[in-house]
């Protein structure tokens, strides 16, 4: 088995730092091999020794309706006939904006950018640049791209002062990341009670799924938002993973709060590099060229990108069923899970909003970044193994969520528990 995944892992280590392209895709949580693969169709991705596995990371999160989707490919095969990029308007990028709009409550106004790390550091930009403040607060364990500003902990000290969280960036950087706890409104209004004046933002996953899928409490969003009322500063939804997946309009418009800015990226791209940033049409106004605040790109609203994220998105739009179907599975796994992991009497915590589901190895709660670290991620790796061998395949890391997509059908979800069934039998004799 992967006799050729590991040919070719071996090659890529000599071209290509650690021979992938993004750390995750590495297994270095989980060891081994990673797998490479050739294709895919549907919920089936198959490897380049010919394994086929269940996905469920769907491209981490875009390919929604599952992989090779008949109509984006379609339609980007077609448009990349009249050159894949311009540099210059395009009306498919207002069509694609328009639809934005229309499908998330709080953006009136929206910039296309080429992924979700520059979605999230130009809305901060922004939100400085309107607050004439520096400073923002995140949350420890949620993950808002690479960009220097969001690799930053928590220092060991005081807790109000963050540390670069890798080589490379300055601690002038860090001093202006503040680290709050999840789902802990103290931790946050503690920040702001020493640095009334100096907050621009807090930036938040409104369903935390970097830290595997871990919801907001009751009563935590509508915290967050009266806190920057109070404090004049605004409030930053990261839906790079959650929008247009917890429902149409994301993860606001189902737990129905009003943020100023929203992130977006994965899903509106149909699979291709596209994230967006967009809100109030006041905010959003200070962008160039039509306000002071820099913001450009090359690529940017390129016409192969915005056709795959448009074709897809219409669908969204106009099929709210897909969205009744995702909860349907998600329920039905969660209890698949619920009863395999119970009947080994394995300790286990299971959260789930929607099509994103996780399960921590802990007998404690899950409310934060600290409980995620908590969890047995021995257990973790042992299990990600033998699920994998038996065909499906997980993230690979206890840190991230699963997904799932309107293609798995109910038999590939009993598939999926009867792996688990099956792998931990033979973890536990
Ligand atoms: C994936 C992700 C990002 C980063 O997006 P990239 O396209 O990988 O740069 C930012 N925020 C969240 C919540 C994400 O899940």
């Amino acid at each position: 088995m992967y006799d050729k995944s590991k040919e070719m892992f071996q090659r890529a280590q000599l071209f290509i730092p650690g021979g992938v392209n993004s750390p995750v895709r590495a297994f270095n949580s989980v060891g081994g091999t990673p797998v490479f693969f050739q294709k895919a169709k549907g919920s089936i991705m198959t490897d380049v020794d010919g394994k086929d596995y269940i996905d469920y990371i769907g491209s981490w999160g875009p390919m929604i309706l599952g992989h090779a989707w008949e109509p984006v490919v379609k339609a980007v095969q077609a448009v990349t006939a009249n050159s894949s990029s311009f540099g210059a308007p395009t009306e498919i990028e207002t069509d694609i904006a328009e639809l934005i709009c229309d499908m998330m409550p709080a953006v009136e106004k929206v910039r296309m950018v080429n992924s979700g790390t520059e979605a999230c550091m130009s809305a901060i930009r922004l939100a400085r640049a309107y607050t004439k403040r520096e400073k923002f607060i995140k949350f420890e364990g949620c993950y808002h791209g690479h960009a220097d500003q969001f690799l930053i902990k928590a220092g060991s000290g005081a807790i109000t002062l963050g540390v670069p969280n890798s080589p490379g960036v300055t601690e002038g950087t860090a001093k202006d990341t503040l680290l709050a706890k999840y789902n802990n409104l103290e931790s946050v209004r503690a920040l702001f009670e020493t640095n009334p004046t100096e907050i621009s933002a807090i930036i938040i996953e409104p369903v935390a799924g970097n830290m595997g899928c871990i919801p907001p409490a009751k009563g935590f969003l509508e915290g967050l938002r009266s806190l920057c009322d109070e404090f004049g500063a605004l409030l930053i939804f990261d839906e790079v993973m959650t929008g247009f997946r917890l429902s149409s309009g994301g993860a606001h418009k189902y737990f129905n709060i009003n943020p100023d800015l929203v992130t977006m990226g994965k899903i509106i791209g149909g699979g291709m590099p596209v994230g967006a940033f967009g809100g109030k049409r006041e905010i959003m106004s200070m962008i160039a060229p039509e306000g002071p605040v820099y913001q450009a790109g090359t690529l940017s609203g390129n016409p192969m990108a915005m056709t795959a994220g448009l074709t897809l998105l219409k669908e969204l739009h106009s099929n709210p069923s897909i969205f009744e179907d995702l909860e349907e599975k998600g329920a039905y796994l969660e209890k698949g899970f619920r009863q395999v992991f119970e009947k080994h009497a394995v300790p286990i915590c299971i959260n789930r909003v929607g099509s994103m589901i996780s399960f921590h190895f802990t007998s404690g709660k899950m409310e934060n970044f600290d409980d995620a670290c908590n969890a047995d991620a021995d257990l973790f790796k042992q299990l990600f193994h033998e699920v994998l061998k038996r065909g499906i395949y997980f993230a690979p890391s206890a840190f991230e969520t699963l997904f799932i997509p309107h293609t798995h059908t109910m038999a590939m979800l009993d598939q999926t528990v009867e792996a688990i069934d099956a792998g931990l039998t033979s973890m536990l004799q």
